[in-house]
């Protein structure tokens, strides 16, 4: 690569194309550099191919808690670029969002490719230089500065660098933790990455006759022998080994956690606004008008059919017993399953099937005005490759933007100056 650049971007994710696009709308010469053929592959997968693009969490303070007792750097960084900001930069761009429960926002479109698109049109607009099929070895320091980057069939200097390499995270779309480790090698305090929004793996075989089944407002809660850790209501999916969706994936950590000290059950909660007593009067109202009907033809007015009738298996309920035969000991069996679903927990799945991988970069090696790293006065960091906590929801994505945007503008306004004076040619 002969040309000179002000910039250059390692990393061609939902991070990395941000900050290369605004660093470029501030006039700087960026190159953006990407192992894969295409850009963005993980971020394809988004929001099952939709893309829950942001959280419509507006409110500064509310959103910086989201991210936990690790969010308080962020509010020097949504002071530049926050949740209104991203939904301003995507819309004016001409992709129109919505917002679904949860205040989860989506393009219009139910397309991920469409954000991409969005992204490739903002980098095109500066004159980015977009190398894909191009992967990066190692990086060169001297004197608190990155002097070379190192790819696989040659070198490039830059006068500022950002680094957006994700995490490690479903490694078949590039995110392999490269970034870690050269940070690492560069003195840098990086967290080990663990798994964190992941599915959880059931030992119960009966798990897998429910799989693809979602459930809205039930309450979930994590027991270790016969103590509760922890109860929260939302949405889980059923999969062919477990439990997921965004309740499951945001309790993963802390059941990873207990997992480390023991074993863990989890109890489910399918009616979890009303008491048993008033459970039981709902179930002998639907078993009275159909009391003519075998049982298995009837609990689908309760609880979703092929659910229904695990559980009846689980009470020991013949499926084909009429109604009017069922004994008082069948019916209250049957709603104590419907109010405490008891499951055993093998583990968690891999970090490769994690949504994202906690651990990263240490925050206090960031000066989040700029992104900047304190050690090396060139080098800025965005995206998954910073040890954010973050839940479910659009919350991933939002720091990506935000750190892109950021570290976007902090390399552009300082390149002209590193870029004449010291490392690029
Ligand atoms: C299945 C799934 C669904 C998700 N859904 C959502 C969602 O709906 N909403 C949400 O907010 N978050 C979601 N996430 C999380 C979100 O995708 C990530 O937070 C986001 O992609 C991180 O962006 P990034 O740019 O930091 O890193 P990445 O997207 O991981 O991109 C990093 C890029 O760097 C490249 N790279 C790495 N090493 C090198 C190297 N040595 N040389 C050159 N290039 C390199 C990679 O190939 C990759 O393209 C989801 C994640 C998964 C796995």
């Amino acid at each position: 690569m002969n040309d000179s650049f002000d910039v250059a971007v390692i990393g061609g994710g939902p991070a990395g194309m941000m900050a290369a696009g605004r660093a470029a709308e501030l006039g700087a010469r960026v190159v953006l550099l990407e192992k894969n053929p295409v850009l963005g592959k993980k971020l394809l997968l988004t929001g099952g191919g939709r893309c829950n693009i942001l959280n419509a969490e507006f409110d500064t303070h509310t959103l910086v808690a989201k991210y936990g007792n690790k969010g308080k750097p962020l509010y020097s960084a949504f002071s530049q670029f926050d949740a209104q900001a991203t939904w301003d930069f995507f819309e004016s761009r001409g992709l129109k969002l919505k917002v679904e429960p949860e205040r989860r926002v989506f393009p219009v479109s139910d397309m991920s490719a469409d954000v991409r698109a969005a992204l490739a049109a903002y980098m095109a607009e500066g004159k980015v230089t977009v190398k894909t099929g191009v992967s990066v070895k190692g990086l060169r320091c001297a004197d608190g500065l990155i002097t070379q980057i190192n790819y696989d069939s040659g070198f490039l200097k830059a006068g500022n660098i950002i680094l957006a390499t994700g995490g490690k995270s479903h490694p078949e779309t590039g995110s392999t933790g490269d970034g870690f480790k050269w940070m690492r090698e560069l003195g840098l305090d990086v967290a080990w990455p663990e798994a964190a929004l992941v599915p959880v793996v059931i030992r119960n075989p009966w798990v897998k006759d429910v799989a693809g089944i979602s459930l809205q407002d039930v309450k979930l809660t994590v027991w270790q022998g016969k103590t509760k850790k922890e109860s929260r209501t939302g949405k889980i999916l059923f999969t062919h080994v477990g439990l997921s969706g965004p309740l499951v994936l945001n309790m993963s950590k802390n059941i990873g956690a207990l997992l480390k000290t023991g074993d863990v059950t989890l109890s489910i909660d399918l009616f979890p606004k009303i008491d048993p007593g008033m459970l039981d009067k709902k179930i002998i109202e639907v078993f009275e008008r159909g009391k003519n009907k075998m049982i298995k033809n009837s609990v689908g007015e309760l609880v979703q059919p092929h659910l229904g009738h695990v559980i009846l298996a689980l009470a020991g309920i013949d499926p084909e017993v009429p109604l009017h035969q069922l004994t008082r000991e069948n019916r209250l069996a049957f709603g104590t399953f419907l109010k405490d679903l008891p499951m055993k927990v093998s583990g968690l799945l891999g970090e490769d099937q994690a949504i994202v991988t906690g651990g990263g970069v240490d925050l206090k090696e960031v000066e989040f005005k700029t992104m900047r790293s304190k050690k090396f006065s060139n080098l800025f960091l965005a995206g998954d490759i910073l040890d954010f906590d973050r839940p479910s929801g659009g919350f991933s994505l939002q720091i990506c933007w935000t750190t892109g945007y950021v570290a976007g503008s902090g390399a552009a306004e300082g390149a002209g100056h590193l870029f004449q004076g010291k490392t690029a040619r």
